[in-house]
């Protein structure tokens, strides 16, 4: 059982506390992207367990009427393993969410898997007629180019800043660098993209720059935020009229990714510290 300190940034253990989530957040108008928690898997059949729970989830949103998709991680299905397994491993996932009408994201992790990660997006996407979306990181240095060659591949692009800790030979360091590629790759998409564009930040400069481009560009955004992170933002978004979708981590591996969340930012030290002093 997932305590309920942790409730506010992960969904809950198990797949079907995670759909009862996107029941809640469908009936405010903002979609879901459900997250198996898991990573880094070395071995095949480590990665097998976590293919196998996506492809049960998406058996069951088959048979419901729920506005969710849902996004991997790549070392969460094998890419660690060989990246044979990864690419064998995603499709099955993409076959099996197309046949349940269902919309996969493939997140984006440390710069030694991003040439694999976008060759194995752009066939997927270019099979599936880009009923897939990849995850794109401004702090990357390559991102620009990538997005050059992600301009001729159908499918989606959330732009992220980045999470991982990156060597200055490939990743600006300094957080105003970053913010700035932020806005260079965005005005780039919003330039080039007709669609399929998604702002995937909790930083109001972002948006408000993405809905500045959006306007000039007469060109539709969708908000990407995670669970948990101004959850206030997001509602009052979606009911501005912006397509909202909300990243929804589920599974029992929630600990370090909750840790991760409270480490992040001084508030949520401090909501952790409320929750367990009296
Ligand atoms: P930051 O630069 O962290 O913060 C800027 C401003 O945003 C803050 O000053 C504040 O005003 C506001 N803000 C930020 N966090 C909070 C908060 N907790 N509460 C209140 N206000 C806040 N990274 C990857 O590397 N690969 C991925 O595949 C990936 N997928 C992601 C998917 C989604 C949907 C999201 C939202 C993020 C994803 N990330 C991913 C993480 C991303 O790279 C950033 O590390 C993370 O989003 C923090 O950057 P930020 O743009 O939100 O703003």
């Amino acid at each position: 059982m997932i305590p309920p300190i942790a409730s506010r940034f992960v969904a809950g253990e198990s797949a079907s506390e995670a759909l009862d989530h996107v029941s809640d957040l469908n009936q405010g108008g903002i979609g879901g992207i459900l997250n198996l928690l898991g990573e880094h898997y070395e071995t095949r059949e480590a990665a097998e367990e976590d293919v196998k729970q996506y492809l049960a989830v998406l058996a069951e949103l088959e048979a419901t009427d729920l506005i969710t998709s849902v996004s991997v991680k790549p070392s969460q299905i094998g890419i660690d393993a060989g990246e044979d397994v990864f690419v064998e491993n995603l499709g099955r996932i993409i076959e099996a969410a197309n046949d349940s009408d269902v919309f996969v994201w493939v997140d984006m992790e440390d710069h030694t898997t991003t040439d694999v990660t976008l060759d194995a997006f752009s066939r997927f996407a270019s099979r599936y007629g880009g009923d897939v979306g990849l995850c794109v990181q401004a702090n990357l240095k390559r991102t620009s180019s990538d997005l050059e060659r992600l301009a001729d591949v159908p499918g989606k692009v959330r732009l992220v800043k980045g999470a991982y800790d990156e060597p200055e030979t490939v990743a600006y360091q300094e957080k105003e660098r970053v913010n700035q590629a932020y806005r260079e790759n965005l005005e780039y998409m919003f330039q080039t993209f007709d669609s399929g564009i998604a702002v995937g930040s909790h930083d109001p400069a972002m948006i408000d720059y993405a809905k500045a481009l959006g306007e000039a560009h007469q060109t539709e955004f969708e908000v990407q935020m995670l669970m948990g992170v101004r959850t206030d933002a997001q509602y009052e978004l979606a009911k501005a009229g912006y397509e909202v979708n909300q990243y929804i981590p589920y599974g029992d591996r929630w600990l370090s990714y909750f840790y991760r969340r409270i480490r992040e930012r001084k508030e949520n030290l401090l909501f952790a510290a409320r929750a367990i002093l009296p």
